[in-house]
C-alpha cells in the first residue's frame, strides 16, 4: 500500500503544473472505457468525457399520395431541389428497388448513383461533384444513414416511401434491433404475465446492446440468425434475444393478441399475396437519415430539408405520432405548403458558406456567428442533467466541486452546472440579526452558506462542527463559488437559468455578483418549462437580473429573520425552552387550526350509512344532540325501511374546472395522494426539473399557445376534434398554469420510460406518476367540451318509530354528453335507488365533530382566500407548523398540540398587532408591491424595523 502511495505521489508530481491540451477523438459509436481510458486518466492526467450530439435543424415535410406514382414523384422532386440530395428507399424494398429508382433518375437526366457497403466509391464521386444525388436503403446502420458527415454538400433527403420495418408473421429472420422494436410495438397488446415477461427480457437486452459497437452488433446478428453460441456479454444478449423471439412467436399465434395489435399499437397490418405482413414505422432511422441534412459546423447547425413521399397514409400517421415521442421539436408540414424556392436559396447559401470555411477561404475569426461557449447555471442537479440531455448525450466531468455537463446547441457549446440552492445567506452574527443599520440605511451582511452533510442543517457562521448534530462534515458553498469562478474564466458568457420566481432571481443575482469580474457577459434567462424549445427561446432573449424581484426576496428574508429571531427569544424567556421559534405568517394559520378545533368540540353529528335492498348506498347526516341513542335509531330504520321519492329531473351543463395553480394542485393532490402538501411540492419540483410540467409555483391559470397546442394534439388524437375546446383561462403575463409540457399521458410516459426512450435524470416514483396523471387530466379537462349531466332530485325518508329522518338532495344519474368527464371525473354517476319503500340491507353509523377539523387541503384553500401565503410559501408554512410540533396530523386532520396552543396564546396576548391576520396580509401585499417595483424596498424595511424595535424595547 505504501509503495502504491509513493508511486501516486511521484505521478502527481510529474503531472502537476504540466499544461495539458485537449485531445479530441471523434467516432460514430462507442463509449470511453477499458484499459486505454484508464491510461489516459491515471497516467496522463486527462479528464475523460464523451458526448453524442442529437441536434437537428430539419424542415420535416411530406407529400401525400396523389395521381402520380412514387417513382415519378421522386423524380419530379429531385428536379426541383437540385443537387446535394440523398434518396432513401424502405429497407423492405431493398437494394433492388434502389437500383430501379436510380435507373429512372438517370433516365430523367439526373446524375445519381446507388451507394451500398460494397460500392462506397459512389461517395467519393458525390464529394467531388461528379454525382449529384445518392440513392440508398433506409436502415439504421446503413452507410447513408449514419456514416455521412458532409455539411457543405448534403442539402436534403427524400424518402421514397415511409421508412419502416416489415415482418411477415414469421419472426425467425428478425435481427436484434427489429426484435426490440417489435417487442416495443406489440407490448400494449400483451397482458398480465406475458407482458411482464417481455419487459424483463427487453430490460436485460437493452442494458447491454446499446453499448455495443457496430462490429459486435454484426456478430450478434449473425449468431442470432445461425443459432450459433457466443461468449460473455454477447452470449447473454443472444440468449435473451432468442427467448424474446420465442415469446413473440408464441404470442402472435394467439388470435386475440393479433386483434388487439391493430387497435392499440403503432403497427399496421397489410395483406400481400395472401400473406399477412406487419409494418412498423422506423422512426429512429428516419431521424438519423434526415439528420444527415443538418450538421454542426464552425458557424452553428446547418439547416436541411426532408421530404417523405408517402406510400401508405396509415403507416405515415403512425410515423408522425411516434416521431413526437423522440422529440417535441418535430413539426410536420405538407411539402406543398412550403416556399421551396426561398428555403432552397437559404440552404444553398449556407452550403456555399460552409464550403468556403472548409476550404479555408474564410477564417473562423472573421465569422461573426462563431460557436461560443456558454456556462448555464441552475440551482438543481436534476435540472442541470435534464437541460443537458436535450442536446444529446452530455459529456460529464468534474470541475472542483462541480459536475459539469457539456453539450452543444449548435450556436453554443453549453456547460451546465448546478449551485445546489442558495450560495450565500444572511449572517447570523453582527448588526441587527445580520443587517447593519445606520442612519436609516440597511446593509444586509452575507456569508457563504454552509450545510451539514449528515443532518442537512444550514447555517452561515463559521463552526468547526454542525451546531445541531455535531458532525464535522460540513460543506461550504464557498467551494462552489471558487469552482464557478474558475469555470467562468473558460467561457465566453454565462446564462443564469435559475427558477422563474423571486427566490430564483435572488440566486441569479448572488451568482451574478460573485462571478461578474471573471467573465465578460452574464445574462439572466427565464423559462417556465424545462423543454428544449423553451430554453432555446430563453437563450435567444436573455435579460438582466430584475432587481425588484431580488429586492422583494431580500425583504422577505430579512423580515422573516427579524421577526423569527426576536419572537423566538421572547418565547425562550417565557417558556424556558430553547427550541421554540415563531414566525409571522404561520401564527394566524395556527390560530385557524386552534379555533376550528375548539368549535368542532362544541357539538357532534352522526352519519348513518345505509345500504338499500337494491345495493345503492345513501348517507344521512343528523346533527347532535340526538334524542335517542344512534344504535336505537339504526335498529328502527332497519326494521321500518327507507322511502325514496323522485322530486324531478333536470339536465345541467357542467364546465370543466380551470387548470391547476399551486393552491388548487396542493389541495387536490394532497387529497388524492393522501400525502402532505410539502411532499406534493417536492414531487412537483421534480416533475418540473425533469421537464414534464410547467413551473409549479404559480397563481396564474393562463394557458399559453404552447399549452393549447399540447391539448389540441392529445384531445384530437385520443377523443376526436369535437371534444377540443381551447381556453386561455387567466390573463396575460409571463406566468402560466401548471400543465404537462407534452401530449403524453401517464400511461404512455411509463411505457416510454420502460422502453428507455425517455430517460429521466432521476427515477420517478409511483407518487410522481400519480401527481403527473392528476395534472395531466386536470389540464386536458380544462381544454375540453363541457359535460351535460342529468340530476334527479330525490327525497329520502328513513322511517323510525316516531318522526322519520327526511333529507332532499340531487343525485347525479348519468351524462348525456360526457365532454371533459372523459378524462377528469369529479363526481360519481349512478342510477338513483328506485322510488318507493326499500328494505335495509345494511346500516352503520359514525360520530363526527360538529364541524370537520381542517385538513392540509382546507388550510391551503383558506390561505389563498384570505391572502396569507403565496405559491412559494403555502407548503412551507404548514410544514413549519408540523415540524415545530405546534400541530399534528391525525387521520388526515390537523390537531393543535398543547404546546401549539400555549405558544399561540402567548403570542396573541403579548404581540397581537404583529401576528394578527390583517397585519400579515398587509405585509404580504407590501411585498407584492416591491416585487412589481411599485414600492421602495428600503421603505418597507424601515417599517419592519420600527415594528421589531418595539418588541425588543418591550422586553
Ligand atoms: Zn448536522
Amino acid at each position: 500500500y505504501s509503495e502504491l502511495n509513493e508511486l501516486k505521489d511521484k505521478l502527481e508530481k510529474i503531472l502537476k503544473g504540466k499544461l495539458k491540451g485537449c485531445l479530441v477523438i471523434s467516432t460514430a459509436t462507442g463509449k470511453p472505457r477499458g484499459a486505454r481510458v484508464k491510461l489516459f486518466r491515471e497516467l496522463l492526467g486527462f479528464e475523460i468525457g464523451a458526448r453524442t450530439e442529437a441536434l437537428r435543424n430539419v424542415v420535416d415535410s411530406y407529400i401525400l399520395p396523389g395521381s402520380e406514382d412514387i417513382d415519378d414523384e421522386v423524380v419530379k422532386l429531385i428536379k426541383t431541389l437540385g443537387k446535394g440530395g440523398l434518396v432513401f428507399v424502405p429497407v423492405s424494398k431493398g437494394l433492388e428497388y434502389a437500383q430501379a429508382l436510380n435507373e429512372k433518375l438517370r433516365q430523367a437526366g439526373i446524375r445519381s448513383e446507388v451507394v451500398h457497403a460494397k460500392k462506397k466509391s459512389a461517395l467519393d464521386r458525390f464529394v467531388s461533384g461528379e454525382v449529384d444525388v445518392l440513392v440508398g436503403v433506409a436502415v439504421y446502420y446503413g452507410l447513408l444513414v449514419r456514416g455521412l458527415d458532409l455539411p457543405h454538400i448534403v442539402k436534403y433527403a427524400v424518402f421514397a416511401g415511409v421508412p419502416h420495418f416489415k415482418f411477415s408473421l414469421n419472426l425467425e429472420e428478425a435481427g436484434p434491433f427489429r426484435l426490440l422494436q417489435f417487442a416495443f410495438n406489440i407490448r400494449p397488446a400483451l397482458e398480465g404475465y406475458e407482458q411482464s415477461q417481455l419487459d424483463r427480457l427487453v430490460g436485460k437486452i437493452r442494458r447491454v446492446i446499446y453499448d455495443l459497437d457496430a462490429a459486435s452488433v454484426q456478430i450478434l446478428t449473425e449468431a442470432l440468425k445461425e443459432g450459433k453460441e457466443l461468449e460473455g456479454r454477447l452470449e447473454y444478449v443472444r440468449k435473451n434475444l432468442v427467448k424474446l423471439k420465442h415469446l413473440l412467436i408464441q404470442e402472435l399465434s394467439k388470435k386475440d393478441v393479433v386483434k388487439r395489435l391493430e387497435e392499440k399499437t403503432m403497427l399496421v397490418i397489410r395483406t400481400e399475396e395472401g400473406q399477412q405482413y406487419i409494418y412498423v414505422p422506423d422512426t429512429m432511422t428516419y431521424l438519423q437519415a434526415s439528420g444527415r441534412t443538418s450538421r454542426l459546423y464552425a458557424g452553428g447547425l446547418s439547416k436541411g430539408l426532408s421530404v417523405v413521399v408517402v406510400d401508405d397514409e396509415g403507416l405515415f400517421n403512425k410515423l408522425v405520432r411516434q416521431s413526437r415521442w423522440y422529440s417535441d421539436e418535430i413539426e410536420w408540414v405538407n411539402f406543398n405548403d412550403l416556399d421551396v424556392e426561398k428555403l432552397m436559396k437559404e440552404i444553398n447559401k449556407e452550403r456555399e458558406f460552409i464550403a468556403k470555411l472548409i476550404r479555408g477561404e474564410i477564417k473562423p475569426a472573421e465569422v461573426e456567428d462563431l460557436v461560443k461557449t456558454a456556462l448555464v447555471i441552475v440551482e438543481s442537479p436534476t435540472k442541470a442533467r435534464t437541460i443537458a440531455s436535450f442536446f444529446g448525450k452530455p459529456s460529464r466531468r468534474s470541475y472542483g466541486v462541480l459536475n459539469v455537463y457539456e453539450t452543444s446547441t449548435g450556436r453554443y457549446v453549453i456547460l451546465t452546472v448546478a449551485t445546489k440552492g442558495h450560495i450565500i445567506d444572511l449572517s447570523e452574527s453582527g448588526g441587527f440579526y445580520g443587517v447593519e443599520v445606520s442612519d436609516g440605511v440597511f446593509i444586509p451582511v452575507y456569508k457563504t452558506l454552509k450545510r451539514c452533510l449528515r443532518c442537512g442543517e444550514q447555517f452561515t457562521d463559521e463552526h468547526d462542527e454542525c451546531p445541531v448534530c455535531g458532525s464535522k462534515e460540513i460543506f461550504d458553498q464557498g467551494q462552489t463559488i471558487e469552482s464557478l469562478r474558475e469555470l467562468a474564466r473558460e467561457v465566453d458568457l454565462i446564462f443564469l437559468a435559475t427558477d422563474p420566481d423571486t427566490e430564483g432571481e435572488k440566486i441569479a443575482w448572488d451568482t451574478f455578483n460573485v462571478l461578474s469580474p471573471y467573465v465578460k457577459s452574464l445574462r439572466r434567462i427565464e423559462f417556465h418549462e424545462v423543454t428544449r424549445k423553451a430554453i432555446e427561446n430563453a437563450i435567444k432573449s436573455p435579460r438582466s437580473v430584475f432587481l425588484p424581484l431580488v429586492e422583494a426576496q431580500i425583504v422577505r428574508r430579512i423580515a422573516d429573520r427579524w421577526i423569527g429571531f426576536s419572537l423566538s427569544k421572547k418565547l425562550w424567556d417565557a417558556f424556558n425552552l430553547k427550541f421554540l421559534s415563531a414566525g409571522r405568517v404561520q401564527t394566524p394559520v395556527l390560530g385557524w387550526i386552534i379555533q376550528r378545533y375548539e368549535e368542532a368540540r362544541k357539538g357532534y353529528r352522526v352519519i348513518f350509512t345505509i345500504v338499500l335492498d337494491d345495493g345503492k348506498t345513501i348517507r344521512l347526516e343528523v346533527e347532535g344532540p340526538l334524542k335517542k341513542r344512534p344504535s336505537k335509531i339504526k335498529k328502527e330504520i332497519a326494521e321500518k325501511g327507507v322511502e325514496i321519492e323522485y322530486l324531478g329531473e333536470e339536465e345541467e351543463t357542467v364546465s370543466p374546472p380551470p387548470p391547476f395553480t399551486t393552491d388548487t394542485m396542493l389541495r387536490e393532490a394532497s387529497r388524492n395522494l393522501r400525502t402532505g402538501v410539502a411532499e406534493v411540492m417536492k414531487l412537483a419540483q421534480d416533475l418540473f426539473e425533469l421537464g414534464l410540467i410547467t413551473y409549479h409555483r404559480t397563481d396564474s391559470t393562463r394557458v399559453s399557445d404552447v399549452g393549447i397546442k399540447v391539448a389540441r394534439e392529445y384531445i384530437t388524437e385520443n377523443f376526436g376534434k369535437e371534444y377540443f375546446e381551447g381556453r386561455v383561462w387567466g390573463a396575460g403575463g409571463a406566468h402560466e398554469c401548471i400543465r404537462p409540457t407534452r401530449p403524453i399521458d401517464a400511461e404512455t410516459l411509463l411505457e416510454l420510460i420502460r422502453q428507455g426512450i425517455f430517460q429521466p435524470a432521476t427515477p420517478l416514483t409511483r407518487n410522481h406518476i400519480r401527481l403527473y396523471d392528476l395534472i395531466f387530466r386536470r389540464f386536458m379537462a380544462s381544454q375540453m367540451k363541457p359535460a351535460k349531466i342529468v340530476k334527479t332530485q330525490i327525497r329520502v325518508k328513513a322511517l323510525t318509530e316516531d318522526e322519520p329522518i327526511v333529507r332532499e338532495f340531487p343525485w347525479i344519474k348519468t351524462a348525456t354528453e360526457e365532454g371533459f368527464l372523459k378524462v377528469y371525473r369529479i363526481f360519481a354517476m349512478t342510477e338513483p335507488p328506485s322510488p318507493g319503500l326499500h328494505k335495509v340491507k345494511e346500516i352503520s353509523h359514525r360520530r363526527f365533530p360538529l364541524l370537520p377539523l381542517y385538513t392540509q387541503a382546507d388550510i391551503i384553500k383558506l390561505m389563498k382566500e384570505r391572502g396569507i401565503g403565496r405559491p412559494s410559501t403555502y407548503a412551507k408554512i404548514l410544514d413549519t407548523l408540523l415540524k415545530r410540533k405546534y400541530v399534528i396530523e391525525s387521520g388526515g386532520k390537523l390537531v393543535p398540540t398543547k404546546l401549539g396552543k400555549k405558544v399561540y396564546e402567548y403570542l396573541s396576548q403579548n404581540y397581537k398587532d404583529l401576528v394578527v391576520e390583517e397585519r400579515t396580509r398587509y405585509l404580504e401585499e407590501k411585498m407584492d408591491k416591491v416585487e412589481r417595483g411599485e414600492e421602495n424596498y428600503l421603505d418597507v424595511l424601515k417599517e419592519f424595523y420600527q415594528e421589531i424595535k418595539k418588541i425588543e424595547g418591550g422586553s
